[in-house]
């Protein structure tokens, strides 16, 4: 369906000073912020208490403040309220009207525009809930919702009915109706945490939680949806890492989209889950003037290896209402898809998926590489864009096979 013409296969961009740069670990430079005590600073409740809620504080953080940025904050508190923790917003670079931290995080007027084809529950979780706070949209497993709360607001978040109940949706996940339901239901081998998000739990509530999800015994695999590890890596606590081992098998899967946003902080927290023996998998929006561009999404996956973090999806933007000015097109994403296969690390390739609208789930999509079949063979090319021929028929019966006259060779 997609034939995309090669862009000159097998030439590897250089190593330029941009890229150099997205490949540095950094930590966070925290400058307005000099004067608090790493005590304070390293708290991940410090941290949430001072968390950038208002537009008088963001003036008075960021003097570059754009009118849209400007009216975008007034509006968000009937949309999708703000929220940013101070160690995250220390990433923004304040001269850099278009910085790709600042673009995930600071609201913009254009939110409020929504196109005809977006909505407010592009994947039609909603339908597919058959008790609050549980999607079932897949035979084996469950998305459980616990909270609709979130260490920092993504503006292009898929859940934003929800999330920050700022438009009035008012969201009450049920833990004994949703525990009753996975219960009754033994098709359920998967169960997936997330909201809001799960890491937001203190370690007790949420041990609570996994542990009385753990008791059910046809519940095999557990994991976590989470951005505290990139929004809030001081969360990471050795205690919380220790508390979540005893619930194996229990994968992670975190959400960075941008290589800036992988500190020294975020790999010694990812570092020490992935030393308590959880997987951990990443899942990336592509956003327009954030990662819609193959060098930084390279340097991204390969960031993400050296943080023992396997790139898992990469994600079209779904149709959420107001997120027009972060949508880029299916082409983009397969030209990057493209751009990694062959070109790095095969552990770093992420699948490339559109959540279906209206709620059919996520589907790949893949760049072409079979040019074409017919009734000798499959012509494929490869990452060079080199053709080659793998002999079969089109029912797929080998082409060389015995004349069926050949007899069996007696068994003695
Ligand atoms: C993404 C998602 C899952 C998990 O899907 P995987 O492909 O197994 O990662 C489960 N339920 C819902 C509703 C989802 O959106």
């Amino acid at each position: 369906m997609f034939k995309e013409t090669l862009s000159e296969a097998g030439e590897e961009p250089p190593l330029s000073p941009f890229l150099k740069s997205l490949k540095q670990f950094r930590s966070a430079g925290r400058s307005f912020w000099a004067d608090v005590p790493d005590a304070d600073w390293n708290n991940w409740r410090w941290q949430l208490k001072h968390r950038i809620t208002s537009l008088t504080q963001l003036q008075r953080l960021l003097p570059t403040l754009t009118p849209e940025e400007h009216g975008g904050t007034l509006l968000a508190d009937t949309k999708l309220a703000m929220a940013i923790t101070p160690y995250f917003f220390s990433l923004i670079d304040p001269g850099d009207e278009n910085c790709p931290i600042r673009r995930q995080v600071i609201p913009r007027i254009e939110e409020t525009h929504t196109a005809p084809w977006e909505m407010k529950d592009p994947c039609g979780e909603d339908s597919h809930s058959p008790v609050p706070g549980l999607v079932h949209r897949y035979p084996d497993r469950v998305l459980f919702l616990v909270t609709d709360r979130c260490a920092s607001y993504c503006r292009y978040c898929t859940r934003s009915r929800l999330v920050s109940n700022a438009s009035g949706y008012d969201f009450h996940p049920e833990f004994d109706k949703q525990i009753a339901y996975v219960r009754e239901h033994p098709a359920i081998r998967d169960v997936l945490l997330s909201g809001g998000d799960p890491l937001l739990f203190s370690d007790e509530k949420l041990e609570h939680l996994l542990r009385r999800i753990r008791e059910i015994p046809h519940v095999e695999f557990l994991r976590l949806g989470t951005r505290i590890p990139i929004f809030l890596p001081q969360r990471i606590t050795p205690e919380l890492c220790a508390m979540l081992k005893r619930y194996h098998p229990l994968f992670v899967s975190v959400h960075s989209n941008h290589p800036r946003e992988l500190t020294t902080e975020v790999r010694e927290g990812l570092g020490r889950l992935a030393d308590a023996g959880i997987p951990l998998g990443n899942q990336s929006v592509l956003l327009r003037g954030v990662n819609d561009d193959p060098i930084v999404v390279r340097a991204l996956v390969q960031k993400l290896l050296m943080c023992r973090v396997k790139p898992y999806y990469l994600y079209q933007c779904d149709l959420i209402a107001g997120s027009a000015h972060l949508r880029t097109s299916v082409r983009k994403g397969l030209e990057i898809m493209q751009s990694l296969r062959g070109h790095t690390t095969g552990y770093a390739v992420p699948q490339f998926v559109i959540d279906a609208p209206g709620g059919g789930g996520k589907v790949p999509i893949n760049p072409e590489y079979v040019i074409s079949r017919n009734e000798e063979r499959v012509i494929i090319r490869n990452f060079e864009g080199k053709m080659f021929e793998y002999p079969e028929a089109l029912d797929g019966t080998p082409l060389f096979a015995p004349p069926k006259e050949i007899e069996e060779p007696e068994l003695v």
